[in-house]
């Protein structure tokens, strides 16, 4: 988007905003769309972390996982765990139809890209299967990835890869069931993404193996690196014994 479509697009939300005033999608009060009580709420993943998955640990480097078994992804980076508030606000923007926490999910990740050094091309979004986009009206990612677009000017692709596999839902599937039901879910346009580097953005990021399957795609299709930015990551928080994860989330 242009300098002055970005300026429109901001424009727009504020004239929503001051119409109909906005409630926050982390805890539901009113006064804006992301509250600073839910914001400093966000359990951040900090470094030290893994160079390539980003998982935080003691030092930096690369962690055991990656050197076993390297990814296809370049790198990985996400905001913060899915839990309390932002847990909610991305259940808000993927099923309620709160919308305009997309712009406020790129803002984050446009600060985490900036620290990253990542070199790169286009920006790609993660499609949902066709019925799930029919049910939902739209894809709560290209809601995320293309306000980040506008903001870091990266060019936006959204047609360069597409899901070619309705997966099954991810709930109550197993690790393994996972990796296995996203396998081949994808197939990328060559024409689109050939010797480039690609960011794919997701919402969150569980297993990994849906973000690894489209970067199998995109490599097949001649792209040089991938690299993938997601709001959230689910999994074991550090030093907390509850499981962040609620298996409704990965690959929807
Ligand atoms: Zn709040
Ligand atoms: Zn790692």
């Amino acid at each position: 988007m242009s300098i002055s479509g970005q300026r429109i697009n901001r424009l727009f939300w504020t004239a929503m905003d001051w119409l109909y005033p906005p409630h926050c999608g982390g805890c539901g009060t009113t006064g804006s769309r992301w509250c600073q009580d839910c914001d400093a709420s966000v359990l951040l993943l900090e470094p030290p972390y893994c160079g390539v998955c980003g998982m935080p640990r003691q030092e930096i480097g690369v962690c055991d996982d990656c050197r076993s078994h390297p990814p296809l992804l370049t790198g990985i980076r996400s905001w913060g765990w899915y839990a309390g508030p932002l847990r909610h606000a991305l259940i808000e923007l993927k099923f309620e139809n709160k919308i305009d926490l997309g712009e406020v999910f790129a803002d984050k990740l446009f600060e985490i890209y900036l620290h990253c050094n990542w070199q790169i091309d286009h920006i790609i979004p993660i499609p949902v299967s066709r019925s799930r986009r029919f049910q939902r009206g739209y894809n709560q990612v290209e809601l995320i990835a293309k306000p980040l677009s506008d903001i870091s000017n990266i060019p936006y692709k959204p047609t360069a890869l597409k899901r070619i596999k309705d997966t099954e839902s991810q709930v109550r599937l197993s690790h393994s069931e996972r990796i296995k039901n996203v396998q081949d879910a994808f197939v990328a346009d060559s024409s689109e993404v050939d010797q480039s580097a690609c960011l794919l953005v997701d919402d969150i990021v569980t297993t990994g193996a849906t973000l690894e399957n489209a970067t199998k795609a995109l490599l097949a299709a001649g792209a040089s690196f991938v690299y993938a930015l997601t709001v959230a990551r689910a999994g074991r928080i550090p030093g907390d014994d509850n499981l962040a994860v609620d298996n409704d989330i990965d690959s929807m």
